[in-house]
């Protein structure tokens, strides 16, 4: 099937001095090709075929498409017909909602013989129908731009319909989609007209049927002809339904609601609003909240559940560290026992010399001596019962500043009665005046009675001059170190740090718990513990803790403190030239 296409655009300017020479060109063109169908589109066509098929295409049968609302009677008898649907009322009913206060309708077309056909038929229309309310006013033959003057004195209380311009008065010929722009422009009212080819040059809205459409009725139509389905003589095609297609932008920007169209009008260049625009970036923000949003309470859960878990390790700890703390008390307790017993043994023999000279009379310088060295043991002996009363109480850790020389001070003198039995010397170097670390004081002791017992255990075998427990503090780095020596055994060759894991052990009856102790409160400090080989024999331990600002006010010492101040510190003859 072949297809041969003729456009009769002279004919749609009236130029009839054309039409003989244009009818030759035309017959000589169809004289030896054998025509099956002949589709005449648009009105013009229709004219131009109803006065010359019988010459140019004799017998081939007609299809003619023509504006709707031709009378079948009007379609000559051969042809078929196919009604191309204007929809004046439709396009007009568009209007209707977007400006409910309108009453008047211009109507613009051009000046050629085809133009003031539209524009008849529009103006019947418009008068005829529905819209009888609105005066209606006809503005045709007008020369470029004067439609353009006339529509800006407008506003949006008028509607103004336009039909086509093929040509003005002053005899220009125009592409009729291409005058709505310029119209639209300078118009104060919505401009609606008839052509889809009007459609996105600014006009407002309007009803109408698509080209695609329209070729597709009349190509169906052809075909049916074609292979004698349908016959030619006054075949009529199905209608099609026009539809409503409104501009969102041009009616956005006269002030007119795109809302108020039936819910069927389709709407084109719509505005992007912020959600259309956005859509994919906001669903991402919006996700990426929700995550975080989980992702936190998740955090906030496992939160809650670490405090839970670490409280509870801390409870375990405090009870672990009072049970290490009774063990530790339990080999100290026969030095302690002695150590007590020294002082009570004092205070006996001096109550039974003062009793012996009340006997004797009155000599009352001789007593007064007696009671004083009663006085001191007693506070002697209740010295020792503090410091192991206080190391064995219950107690909640709490960190608080404290002096790490004093905390040891008293760590030693617990260690003090113990060493002496062990005939090990001990040599305390406190390289400071003041240590402050942020602390737990019974803690920090428990971790120097570890290290010390381990020494003196160490160092059961050393010959005698060089049984020495080494006890020094020191500033390194921003903190304190604590160094614990001994010249004992040594670490056993393949342990390691291995000591400090917990139930290690090396002794028949160790436990293993005491360095797992010590680093667990030393950690919990915030500080470390190593444990290193050292020259010359036995080994070294030692704690690093960081330091605290001193505190501008004291603090108020645990009560041990306060009795050991009022104690003559010479009541121990080893502690003097830095032994305890
Ligand atoms: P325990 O004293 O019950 O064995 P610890 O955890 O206190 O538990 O010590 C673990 C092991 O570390 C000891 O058994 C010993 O082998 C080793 N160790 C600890 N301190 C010393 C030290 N000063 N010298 C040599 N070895 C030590």
């Amino acid at each position: 099937m072949e297809f041969y296409t003729d456009t009769l655009h002279e004919l749609r300017f009236d130029s009839a001095e054309l039409m003989p020479g244009f009818l030759t060109l035309l017959k000589k063109n169809c004289e030896h090709k054998q025509i099956d169908n002949v589709i005449g589109l648009t009105d013009v066509a229709f004219d131009f075929t109803e006065h010359y098929h019988a010459k140019i295409w004799p017998g081939a049968p007609m299809i003619i498409t023509r504006a709707a609302g031709s009378r079948p009677k009007d379609i000559p008898s051969g042809f078929a017909y196919m009604p191309v649907n204007f929809d004046i009322d439709g396009t007009l009913a568009t209007a209707k909602p977007s400006q409910p206060s309108a009453r008047r309708l211009v109507i613009v077309s051009g000046a050629a013989k085809l133009d003031r056909r539209f524009a008849k038929r529009a103006t019947s229309g418009a008068r005829a129908r529905q819209f009888h309310d609105w005066t209606v006013d006809v503005r045709s033959e007008l020369s470029v731009p004067e439609p353009q003057h006339r529509l800006s004195a407008l506003g949006t209380d008028t509607a103004v319909l336009y039909t086509t311009t093929y040509r003005d008065n002053n005899g220009r010929t125009h592409l009729p989609y291409e005058l709505v722009a310029p119209m639209a422009k300078s118009s104060g009212a919505p401009i609606y007209g008839e052509y889809p080819s009007y459609l996105g040059h600014e006009m407002a809205a309007e009803s109408v049927i698509g080209f695609e459409t329209t070729g597709h009725l009349a190509g169906t139509l052809a075909a049916s002809i074609l292979i004698g389905k349908t016959p030619a003589r006054r075949a009529i095609a199905a209608a099609s339904t026009s539809r409503c297609i409104a501009d969102a932008g041009v009616l956005g920007k006269l002030g007119l609601p795109a809302a108020a169209l039936s819910e069927n009008c389709e709407l084109i260049n719509v505005p992007p609003s912020f959600w259309r625009e956005y859509r994919v970036v906001m669903l991402s923000a919006v996700g990426v909240v929700l995550l975080q949003a989980l992702t936190i309470a998740a955090l906030l859960w496992q939160r809650r559940h670490r405090r839970i878990a670490e409280d509870e390790a801390t409870l375990r700890l405090d009870e672990l560290s009072r049970a290490a703390r009774f063990a530790s008390a339990g080999e100290l307790s026969a030095s302690i026992a002695h150590e007590v017993g020294q002082p009570l043994g004092a205070i006996l023999s001096n109550a039974d010399a003062a009793g012996m000279m009340l006997k004797s009379g009155p000599e009352t310088g001789e007593l007064h001596s007696i009671l004083a060295d009663i006085r001191r043991d007693a506070l002697r002996a209740n010295q020792v019962v503090q410091r192991l009363r206080i190391l064995l109480q219950k107690h909640t850790t709490t960190l608080d500043p404290l002096d790490l020389n004093s905390a040891f001070d008293e760590g030693l003198a617990l260690l003090g009665p113990e060493c002496r039995q062990r005939q090990i010397v001990i040599e305390a170097t406190m390289s400071t005046e003041s240590a402050w670390v942020l602390g737990d004081r019974v803690q920090l002791q428990q971790v120097l009675i570890n290290l010390a017992i381990n020494a003196l255990d160490a160092m059961e075998s050393t010959f005698a001059p060089n049984r020495i427990l080494s006890v020094s503090t020191r500033v390194s780095g921003k903190g304190y170190e604590l160094a614990v020596a001994d010249r004992g055994h040594g670490i056993p060759a393949d342990a390691g740090q291995r000591v400090f894991n917990s139930l290690y052990t090396t002794k028949p009856h160790g436990m293993g718990l005491g360095l797992s102790i010590v680093r667990t409160i030393v950690t919990t400090h915030g500080g470390q513990v190593w444990a290193a080989v050292r020259e010359g024999g036995g080994s070294t331990f030692t704690v690093w803790l960081p330091a605290v600002p001193e505190p501008a006010m004291s603090i108020v010492r645990p009560e041990i403190s306060k009795v050991s101040e009022t104690t003559a510190v010479g009541t121990q003859p080893e502690t003097q030239g830095g032994h305890l």
